[in-house]
């Protein structure tokens, strides 16, 4: 692994409670890694120490087998050869773009500086801006300077904060994969910071979701969503609703017992023993219910936010569950109408029964 983070535990001198606490994963190289969770979680504080900014008080963080922090060891920041882009661009106003790009990379000569420098703007897109001042680029073009100046000196990790939280949100999802475009292109590994989960999925190859300063999980996308190792990744990721569930054995296997009738999965149901008397909290996602007249299942629409192609319905069964249904925009039904509706799982995901 080239990024081993292990048991990594931070805290601030002022603070009783570790802001990063317990947390470990790892990156190969050439991949790109992002951290997502709620504001204080400590996403930063965990970017911070990879990058050498904050000290460690438990655990280490390894980079190409080095170990870089560990609470007796700490490699300064400008040794790791580490480069960061953080939200706020922070170009130099007073130099140009080729100016901000070869900052540093005072270690080359003239030609190979300006070689360089020509090669990562190429790489961004913005080979046409070489005497352009800061105010003079949008935001976006300013953030892909930022990012050609971070990959110029040939950094072995490249770290980035929130980079695309001063944009519009339109150009923050398009620029999230024209990102990851050009870190694959330049074979960076990269962690990434940010709470918005479009981005996340737009740009990692795994995800981390925090939550007090704990790594709930690290995983792709789709185990994110599909296979949420905890309830806190369940509600933080997509949407969806627990309902109460029973599992039981049947002769072909375990079944889940649901006011929407019993489900089974594609893969294998937790077994009845994983919970006292098999009573559990069964995540029903939007897109597991199916609206469908003929269903003996209904459900009276509570709410409905259009979505373009498709309604998020909110709905309650008469037995009092609250439901979260994907429907297509043109069954537009009205708020109060009773539904049939069912039940189409792929993936059994079941906690233990909360009050
Ligand atoms: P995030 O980036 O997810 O918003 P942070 O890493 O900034 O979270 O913060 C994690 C926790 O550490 C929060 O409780 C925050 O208040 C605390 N914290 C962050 N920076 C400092 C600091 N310099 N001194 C003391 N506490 C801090």
């Amino acid at each position: 692994m080239f990024l081993e983070v292990s048991q990594l535990g931070v805290q601030y001198a002022n603070s009783t409670q570790a802001a990063v606490d317990g947390v470990s994963f790892s990156l190969q190289a050439g991949e790109i890694g992002v951290f997502i969770g709620p504001s204080g979680c400590g996403k930063t504080t965990l970017l911070r120490a990879v990058a050498g900014l904050e000290q460690i008080q438990a655990g280490s963080i390894r980079l190409a087998r080095q170990v870089v922090s560990s609470p007796q060891q700490h490699l300064p920041a400008e040794a790791r050869q580490i480069g960061m882009v953080f939200q706020d661009y922070a170009l130099f106003p007073h130099l140009n773009v080729a100016g901000n790009v070869a900052f540093g990379l005072t270690h080359l000569n003239a030609t190979a500086r300006a070689q360089r420098v020509s090669e990562v703007l190429e790489l961004v897109g913005m080979a046409s801006a070489h005497k352009r001042f800061a105010h003079e680029l949008s935001g976006g073009q300013q953030q892909r300077v930022a990012l050609a100046r971070a990959l110029a000196p040939r950094p072995r990790l490249l770290l980035l904060d929130e980079p695309f939280s001063n944009l519009d949100v339109d150009l923050r999802e398009r620029l999230a994969h024209e990102v990851r475009a050009i870190l694959k292109a330049a074979g960076a590994t990269a962690l990434f910071v940010t709470h918005d989960q479009l981005e996340a999925f737009a740009i990692g190859d795994r995800i981390g979701v925090m939550h007090h300063g704990r790594l709930h999980q690290w995983d792709d996308a789709y185990a994110l969503y599909h296979r949420p190792a905890t309830r806190f990744v369940a509600n933080f990721i997509g949407h969806g609703v627990f309902v109460p569930a029973t599992l039981v054995h049947r002769r072909d296997g375990v079944v889940a017992c649901t006011p929407l009738g019993e489900l089974t999965g594609d893969d294998e149901c937790p077994l009845p023993s994983s919970y006292a008397g098999g009573e559990c909290d069964l995540l029903l996602r939007a897109d597991d219910i199916v609206h469908d007249d003929n269903a003996p299942v209904k459900a009276r629409i509570e709410r409905k936010a259009f979505r373009g192609s498709e309604f998020l319905y909110t709905m309650q069964l008469a037995s009092g569950e609250t439901l979260l249904v994907h429907v297509p925009s043109h069954h537009d039904h009205a708020v109060g109408e009773w539904v049939g509706i069912r039940a189409q799982v792929d993936h059994v995901v079941t906690f233990a029964r909360q009050a």
